[in-house]
């Protein structure tokens, strides 16, 4: 076989394709393409900002969902890492705050309201009305009982002393002002919270 003819049966075997305006389309090993690189997970996600909710140091998380906000669409998180715009945690995050969606897609994660009645040892599930109907009747009830408008020595102190109020650490400063706003409204002393207010 003369050389010339050699050399073109080689590059016929070893390209697959057309030339297309100049352009020589080869066919890429199958080796080749498995190891190419896959797309990322977060490629078409959306992007929302939270705080991780274990302790006070309030790092901020970029949540990623799948999903394009349609009705018939329900989104997943796919991916939750630290928030690289947050003068906080810069980005980065602890084991803990790592493995958050983990805890976001738990089965065993809570997210309706528990009820447990006075005496009972079941809990029931309750919703939100419910359960905002409830605290409201409970709180309005132990002010009414609760609150002192005048002390021993007949000085003005509105205060209430048979409620107290607990916060979290994920509260934010715009969280703990309105809790202030209420708790001084009622006229509550007991206040506790991570952000040590
Ligand atoms: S990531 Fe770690 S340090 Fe940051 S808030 Fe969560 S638990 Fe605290």
């Amino acid at each position: 076989m003369p050389k010339e003819s050699s050399r073109r049966e080689f590059i016929k075997r070893s390209t697959k394709g057309a030339a297309v305006g100049g352009v020589t389309a080869v066919a890429v090993p199958a080796a080749a393409a498995e190891s190419a690189p896959k797309p990322l997970k977060t490629a078409h996600t959306h992007q929302s900002t939270s705080i991780c909710p274990y302790c006070a140091v309030g790092c901020s998380v970029v949540v990623h969902t799948l999903g394009d906000k349609s009705r018939n669409v329900k989104p997943a998180i796919v991916h939750i890492e630290g928030d690289p715009d947050s003068p906080i945690n810069r980005g980065t995050l602890c084991p803990k705050g790592a493995s958050l969606e983990e805890f976001v897609q738990s089965d065993r994660r809570l997210t309706t309201v528990q009820y447990r009645a006075p005496g009972s040892r079941e809990w029931t599930r309750i919703t939100w009305a419910e359960a905002m109907t409830k605290m409201a009747r409970r709180i309005k009830d132990s002010r009414d009982q609760g609150f002192e408008a005048t002390d021993a020595q007949g000085r003005t102190v509105n205060r209430l002393g048979n409620i107290a109020m607990i916060g979290g650490c994920t509260d934010t400063n715009e969280i703990n002002y309105l809790l202030s706003k209420f708790r001084f409204g009622l006229g509550l002393l007991a206040y506790e919270n991570q952000s040590r207010l």
